[in-house]
């Protein structure tokens, strides 16, 4: 196991004077980093086990300068590895030793806000909980809600389709974009979509969505805002066995009723959040399912209602309804601090993979007997009413082999979603992290087709190279 870089092109490694050089006459001084120790805070993201020092970093602050960057990196030869806050936890956002990093998080501005047509068009480094704040004074919201939204940005949000615990009602990133700004490899700068749902032609913005980087840079975002409902209320259930969730889980979508959230913790995640968040979890549970309506108060206690009755048969030994906003606060403090809170008691790489609900059952067993056949730990904690697994496999790096034990253990449980009919991504995207797998997902027919569709924006593949394709996969198309 362990994920390859590619080699460096020597060629280019010798010219980095000179493309420093050019680069200096297109941006302020400030906004080209150059440094070894400066260099270092980009060298990796999310998936911090992996790291390369880039060439440098540029930060421009216009779509303007972004297309001069670019022109100038097509003349010259030298790859682009877009960033925006660097929270990948597919990689997506690790340069490589020949590339240049290109961060958009200067420009971060709102640019326009129309209540009355609920958009909002917004330079791509605003962070993702940024446009909510913009809007909030008038009642909106930006629906997509990763719990990195403190900081990740609307650029990486679009590159890697991003979703969050409330996209189970509102979707994920592909379904609240209604627009892009794109500067292609040539420096040219295209519109793609609009101001209003479903433009004309080819959707080029579900191709934009979810492409890692590799087809231009996103310089602006137009997004859907919505006006927040009347109220929400989350609703804890807790459960002996961890099948029992799972299958209350399949049974409340089974019903056809679609609660804003439906979050999934098993008894590991439940005890490393709730030692860090104070959220109130029930301890003595196997496995915790989070549930969250919205609307008017009869609205909540209705459908609040009707999953009581379905998650009866399931034996729920605990049935607990928020009963105030600091209660529920914290119950989804403790949810979103998963991540942050395992990474307290273990090293973990978390996996993002996507199955049939009704497969819950069966693959959360699975994953408690991989993991334990390696002699890990796993916490699971993931959006369980879209079906999207976010096992959080634990480790100590310390221990020679347990981090390629770690990728073993996730490598087995991507093959499971596969085996299931589910996904190898969710959310997270595929970056380096699953770029080998994807073999598991697609034949050779399906790669060469997505490699061709990519080589019309970025013939040269200088765009992000090393990522989401394996990596002689050029070869292949
Ligand atoms: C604690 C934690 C919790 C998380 N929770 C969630 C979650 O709930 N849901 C979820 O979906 N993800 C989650 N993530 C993953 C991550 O936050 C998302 O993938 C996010 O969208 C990345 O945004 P970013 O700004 O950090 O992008 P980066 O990490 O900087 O980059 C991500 C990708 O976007 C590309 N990119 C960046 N900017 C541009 C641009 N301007 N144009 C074109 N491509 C670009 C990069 O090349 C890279 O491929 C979590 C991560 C952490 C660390």
């Amino acid at each position: 196991m362990g994920i390859a870089f590619p080699t460096p092109d020597e060629a280019v490694l010798a010219r980095r004077t000179e493309i420093l050089d050019g680069l200096s006459r297109l941006v302020a001084r400030e906004a080209l980093i150059v440094t070894e120790d400066e260099r270092r805070a980009f060298e990796t993201d999310g998936l911090t086990a992996y790291r390369q020092m880039p060439l440098a970093v540029v930060l421009p602050s216009t779509t303007a300068e972004v297309s001069a960057i670019m022109r100038f990196c097509h003349e010259n030869g030298v790859k682009v590895v877009a960033r925006g806050a660097g929270t990948s936890l597919a990689g997506g956002a690790i340069p490589q030793a020949d590339a240049i990093v290109l961060g958009v998080a200067k420009m971060n501005r709102v640019l326009e806000v129309d209540f009355a047509n609920r958009y909002a068009r917004v330079e791509a480094g605003i962070t993702n909980l940024g446009i909510s704040q913009a809007v909030a004074h008038e009642g909106f919201f930006y629906a997509p809600d990763p719990s990195s939204q403190l900081a990740c940005t609307i650029a990486g949000n679009i590159a890697m389709n991003s979703g969050g615990a409330h996209c189970l009602k509102y979707g994920v990133t592909t379904n609240n974009l209604l627009g892009v700004t794109l500067v292609m490899l040539d420096g040219t700068v295209a519109s793609i979509g609009g101001d209003h749902l479903d433009s004309a032609g080819y959707d080029l913005l579900g191709l934009v969505t979810g492409s890692e980087g590799q087809l231009g840079i996103v310089t602006e975002a137009t997004v859907r805002i919505l006006r927040a409902a009347e109220g929400a209320r989350p609703a804890l259930f807790g459960f002996a066995r961890v099948e029992d969730a799972g299958a209350c889980t399949a049974a409340i979508i089974g019903a056809g009723i679609i609660p804003v959230a439906l979050e999934y913790m098993d008894k590991p995640a439940i005890q490393i959040c709730e030692a860090f968040a104070h959220a109130g979890y029930p301890l003595d549970v196997e496995a915790m399912l989070i549930v969250e309506v919205e609307g008017s108060d009869a609205e909540i206690d209705d459908m609040l209602r009707r999953i009581v009755a379905i998650a009866e048969p399931f034996h729920p030994t605990t049935i607990r309804v928020s009963q105030s906003e600091a209660e529920s606060a914290a119950i989804w403090k403790g949810r979103k601090s998963a991540f942050g809170a395992t990474g307290r008691v273990a090293d973990y790489i978390c996996m993002d993979g996507t199955i049939p609900t009704g497969q819950l059952p069966h693959v959360l067993k699975r994953i408690g007997e991989i993991a334990s056949s390696y002699g890990l730990g796993v916490a699971n904690v993931f959006h369980a009413g879209d079906g999207n697994l976010h096992p959080l496999v634990m480790f100590d790096t310390n221990k020679p082999g347990e981090m390629e034990k770690a990728e073993a253990v996730g490598e087995e449980i991507l093959k499971l979603c596969v085996e299931v009919g589910g996904c190898l991504t969710g959310e997270h995207g595929v970056g380096i992290e699953k770029r080998d797998l994807m073999t598991y997902q697609f034949n050779a027919v399906d790669l060469a087709q997505q490699m061709r569709v990519r080589g019309v924006f970025d013939p040269l593949w200088l765009l992000n190279p090393a990522k989401v394709f394996p990596l002689d996969g050029r070869l292949v198309a």
